[in-house]
């Protein structure tokens, strides 16, 4: 009988260092790493571009069927495609992660996702992240993390990413923004972002990417993962 694929789930709130941590730990595991937030980007950017306000859940809703979400990896790293286009590059502005945040509420968005992760994390060994990984799409995940930080440290992390992207922003905006997206998140109807009650809670705010990764490598080990030598290797 073949074995069954790993999985791990982390959920955290914007900013708190998911997809370096989860790509991190992916790499040293061996696994797929599998960031549903860009799906969810991918989906704003396409009613950006139709010119549908994210926040009309009914014009999102009639339009969403007509966004094709694939993904591919390439080195290891994922790419969304937006109906065969490779919008990676396109999906990491503030503008879309708030019209992400905003289209993310309507279920009809959700459902259209639903069945490409879930199926991503029955083939393969998986780090998938997102706003509600170990609540509802792996609700049976080997490993479910619940990943935040201060407000304060999450909105430098923002603004350091950026800077380095030599994009122009300022702190407050930036934090005011997490904030307003945390509101968003942890509040809405449907599947709203909180930790399971079988999630691991790790405050990333006084530890380094590499602790984090470390750390949730270990509990994994202790949820049953096997390391075959070579894996775990820095
Ligand atoms: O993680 P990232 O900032 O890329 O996610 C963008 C937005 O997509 C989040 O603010 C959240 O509203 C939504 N999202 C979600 N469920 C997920 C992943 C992301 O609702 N599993």
């Amino acid at each position: 009988m073949g074995q069954k694929s790993f999985n791990i789930a982390i959920d955290g709130p914007a900013g708190a260092g998911k997809s370096t941590i989860a790509k991190l730990a992916a790499r040293r595991l061996g696994f797929i790493y599998v960031d549903t937030g860009a799906m969810y980007r991918a989906v704003a950017l396409f009613m950006l571009r139709r010119g549908i306000d994210p926040a009309d859940a009914e014009g999102v809703s009639g339009a969403v069927e007509g966004a094709q979400i694939t993904i591919r990896h390439a080195d290891g790293v994922q790419q969304v495609l937006l109906n065969g286009e490779d919008v990676s590059g396109q999906i990491r502005t503030e503008e879309v992660g708030a019209a992400a945040s905003k289209v993310s509420a309507c279920p009809a968005v959700r459902q259209h996702l639903l069945m490409l992760q879930k199926s991503l994390a029955a083939d393969a060994d998986v780090i998938m992240d997102g706003r509600d990984i170990g609540t509802c799409i792996l609700p049976d995940a080997d490993t479910k993390i619940y990943l935040t930080a201060s407000v304060d440290v999450r909105a430098g992390r923002r603004a350091n990413e950026l800077k380095e992207k030599g994009i122009a922003c300022s702190l407050d905006e930036i934090r005011r923004d997490i904030a307003r997206r945390d509101e968003q998140d942890m509040t809405r109807a449907i599947s709203p972002l909180r930790r399971a009650a079988d999630a691991v809670l790790i405050d990333s705010s006084e530890m380094t990417i590499d602790e984090v990764a470390e750390e949730i490598i270990r509990v994994a080990i202790a949820h049953g993962l096997r390391l075959s030598s070579g894996e775990a290797e820095r």
